[in-house]
């Protein structure tokens, strides 16, 4: 669909070389890529005496305003027929011209074609993906070079005997000591040398006893220490240690999948191939799906390698981003730890990709273009001829199944290094083990014998912690009168009551603030029912993870408890204080959302107690059984990682559950293995292939009738299938009502073909939105 900012220029239409026929000699016109939502380059002039060429990253006008856009090769197809020389000139009469060269190292070839390729697989336009990988403009910018002082060279010689009406003052004096070596230092540097203030060396720059001089800005990113020593591996790690290695130095293509459990030291073992890397002169980067929980295992960057690694995610500072872009672009950073976006930085010597957790929804981005970070990096390791590491404790099924077929190699942890036991698993049945009322609060949800493992646990001097993947007080609040539920207006979703908003339990707010957890409305809970008009009604329904906290705070007063979710962590640093805290022992029973789940090691935390094990098996989500597995499985590794046996007890309804009964046994192959016969039989994937159309507008009816007409026209080839359209499950979200079809095709057949054709031609009606998500991986 053509934007309509792109009028002013014209679709690409230059032959070979980026020329048009007959122009060989002079490229007056080239293609740009824009990081705007465009299917294409256009044409831009270039001025006489500019030199340009594809990658180069340059400044072109579009209508009104200038942008930083690149230039792009000069498209395949051949030039239009069509196109007589007399269009041609016309069409060149009105091209407009590149303002300016931009100060940045040019996009490689493999970045540009790493944007094609993704644009192509998630249909996304060209121009969505060049604006991941052109994040921070303000970087594409030559960096201010920093001032600095030093003594001028007629000084060195003569010393101060020189200049005898000059005042010399001590400070002064202490100065020029510092100074004597003619070398250029910061001011800020020279007056800390010197034991004096900023205002001295100043003043001395001013009367001539300094010079002023500009120089490179200082690194901005230590080069990793290869010599430290690295840790001492035996038997399995051993092995995996070398066989990465090899394949670092065989600098091919190739996937290794490290599977190993909690504990084992995937991390230590991964970091070997990443000094493997580094060896070998390249970039290395290291994939993690939440990189404001990683804390710890930057301190192990650290210990391996004696400095910190460059960091990539949302909460950088906009200097922290443009030093970093630039660093990885001119190859100082030699390695970028980061969240997905870090994929589509512009390294110049990339060698090798580690995907932490690689098993981890957090990896799909579903918003604007939609694309699945591990998937994109493999690809990347394959177009750039590198190996590319895959690590989890519970792979995903789509990874097993490539390391049945052999497509990815597969390296496998046993045991948990230094002799830890994996913890045993114990299933609560709650219905038989049910919670009983507490005094003063009610309900209670933690059965009798759950409680009985805390009080043990935390009177033995150990940690506990308690697990509920549901952020807030109460999931639901309704009218004990009526019945009434409260509702967000603009979503299909109950609205959630949020009490504290700090730490401590003790911190608890006023009840009733209500909130929206997929717009973010927020309501306070009205004093009437709005159906019956009943006052004091309300009741709040179900727990949050506020509400075990309370509970908690009645049963354990004197644990030193904390709740740790998403909401109440405010800041980058909160989160890292909080594993900091638990780490000293400041906290002895932590309750908390997913969050507490991540890779945490905790020594002395020996109990771990699942709320409601079977809250992630329902919805309609193909994956529900596979995620529940390996969410749980992760949030029961957290427990006896030292010396001491560990003890994980999940709260079920349903102990029979296949999901439950694997994670009690410790037997994940068989339940993977029959997880993969019944996606098998209904084609799910990874047996056949997913995408999801979303029509959303906020006039319901126009919806509805965009559907009827793409309905009709609904291919029906063998091989494919298409369920919809139908309401979303969320049929309502901030304000926009949403219609959905999912397309199911055979492995064999590419979706993103059938999509083409059959949207090929449609004009989406204004207000519309049409979102295509291949491989889709949520069903709201
Ligand atoms: P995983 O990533 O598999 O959960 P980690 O890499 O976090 O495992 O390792 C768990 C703990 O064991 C960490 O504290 C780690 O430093 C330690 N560890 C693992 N392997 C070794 C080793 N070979 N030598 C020393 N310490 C190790
Ligand atoms: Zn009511
Ligand atoms: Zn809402």
């Amino acid at each position: 669909m053509p934007d309509r900012h792109a009028r002013s220029a014209r679709p690409s239409q230059t032959g070979e070389n980026g020329v048009l026929p007959g122009l060989l000699e002079a490229p007056n016109r080239v293609a740009v890529l824009l990081p705007l939502p465009l299917d294409h380059p256009y044409d831009y002039k270039v001025p006489p005496g500019l030199d340009v060429r594809p990658g180069d990253i340059v400044l072109v006008p579009l209508g009104k305003r200038e942008l930083t856009a690149v230039v792009w090769d000069p498209a395949e197809r051949e030039p239009e027929n069509s196109t007589s020389d007399v269009e041609a000139d016309i069409v060149e009469d009105r091209l407009r011209p590149i303002l300016r060269l931009c100060a940045s190292p040019p996009m490689s070839p493999l970045l540009r074609r790493f944007v094609e390729w993704v644009a192509d697989y998630t249909m996304a336009p060209q121009g969505a993906v060049l604006r991941m990988a052109l994040s921070v403009p303000d970087a594409l910018q030559a960096p201010k070079p920093s001032l600095a002082v030093r003594l001028p060279a007629s000084r060195e010689k003569n010393g101060e005997a020189a200049d005898a009406d000059i005042k010399w003052t001590a400070a002064r004096r202490r100065v020029f000591e510092e100074a004597k070596d003619g070398v250029a230092r910061s001011p800020a540097d020279l007056a800390l040398a010197g034991g004096v203030g900023a205002s001295v060396v100043r003043g001395m720059v001013k009367i001539g006893l300094l010079e002023q001089v500009e120089v490179a800005s200082p690194r901005r990113f230590e080069t990793p220490d290869l010599d430290l020593p690295s840790p001492e591996f035996f038997g399995d790690q051993a092995d995996a240690v070398q066989r990465l290695r090899a394949s670092v130095q065989d600098g091919a293509f190739s996937v290794s999948l490290l599977d190993g459990v909690t504990g084992s030291g995937k991390t230590e073992v991964y970091l070997e191939a990443v000094a493997e890397c580094l060896a070998a002169g390249r970039q290395a980067l290291v994939l993690l799906p939440e990189i404001a929980l990683s804390g710890q295992w930057l301190e192990r960057f650290r210990r391996r390698f004696g400095v910190a690694p460059a960091q990539w995610h949302s909460d950088l500072t906009p200097a922290q981003r443009r030093d970093t872009w630039r660093s990885v672009a001119e190859g100082e950073a030699r390695v970028v730890v980061g969240a997905r976006s870090a994929l589509f930085l512009p390294y110049g010597e990339l060698g090798l990709i580690v995907v932490d957790e690689e098993h981890e929804s957090a990896f799909k981005q579903e918003d604007v273009v939609c694309y699945h970070a591990r998937d994109m990096a493999v690809v990347r390791a394959r177009l750039g001829s590198f190996p590319i590491v895959l690590a989890s404790a519970t792979p995903s099924l789509e990874t097993l199944t490539n390391v049945k077929s052999g497509r990815y190699g597969c390296l496998k942890l046993h045991k948990r290094h230094g002799g830890a036991e994996l913890p045993s698993i114990e299933l609560l049945d709650l219905r038989k083990d049910k919670p009983t009322r507490i005094e003063g609060l009610g309900q209670s949800w933690l059965a009798p014998s759950l409680r009985a493992a805390i009080a043990e646990t935390l009177a033995q001097g150990q940690q506990a912690m308690l697990f509920l993947n549901r952020r807030g007080y109460a999931p639901l609040t309704l009218c004990r009168t009526c019945g009434h539920r409260l509702r967000c207006p603009h979503c299909t979703a109950w609205l959630v009551e949020h009490r504290g908003r700090s730490f401590s339990v003790e911190g608890e707010g006023p009840a009733g603030d209500l909130q929206c957890h997929h717009c973010g409305y927020r309501a306070r809970r009205p004093e009437c029912c709005l159906e019956c008009g009943d006052s004091d009604s309300f009741a709040a329904c179900g727990p949050g993870v506020e509400r075990i906290a309370e509970e908690a705070a009645a049963l354990f007063p004197d644990a030193r408890r904390a709740v740790m979710a998403s909401d109440t962590l405010t800041g980058p640093n909160a989160a890292a204080k909080m594993i900091q805290a638990v780490q000293d022992g400041e906290i002895n029973l932590l309750i908390g959302t997913q969050v507490v789940a991540k890779g945490h090691h905790f020594p002395d935390l020996t109990l771990v107690g699942v709320v409601d094990a079977d809250l992630g098996l329902f919805g309609g989500d193909l994956r529900a059984s596979e995620r529940s597995y390996q969410l749980l499985h992760q949030v029961a590794g957290r427990a006896g990682r030292a010396g001491r046996p560990g003890r994980v007890v999940l709260q079920t309804s349903d102990p029979d559950h296949p999901v439950m009964q694997a994670l009690r046994s410790g037997d994940r192959d068989s339940f993977f293995e029959m997880e993969s016969q019944m996606r098998q039989r209904s084609y799910l994937p990874p047996f056949g292939r997913l995408a999801a159309l979303i029509i959303s507008s906020p006039v319901e009816a126009d919806a509805d009738g965009f559907c009827r007409n793409l309905a009709k026209r609904a291919p029906g080839q063998e091989g494919i299938e298409i369920l919809g359209p139908a309401p979303a499950p969320m049929a309502l979200l901030r304000g926009r009502h949403r219609r959905r079809f999912l397309l199911k095709t055979r492995r064999d057949l590419s979706p993103q073909a059938v999509i083409r054709e059959w949207t090929a031609g449609i004009r989406l009606p204004s207000r519309l939105r049409l979102q295509i998500d291949i491989d889709p991986y949520s069903f709201f």
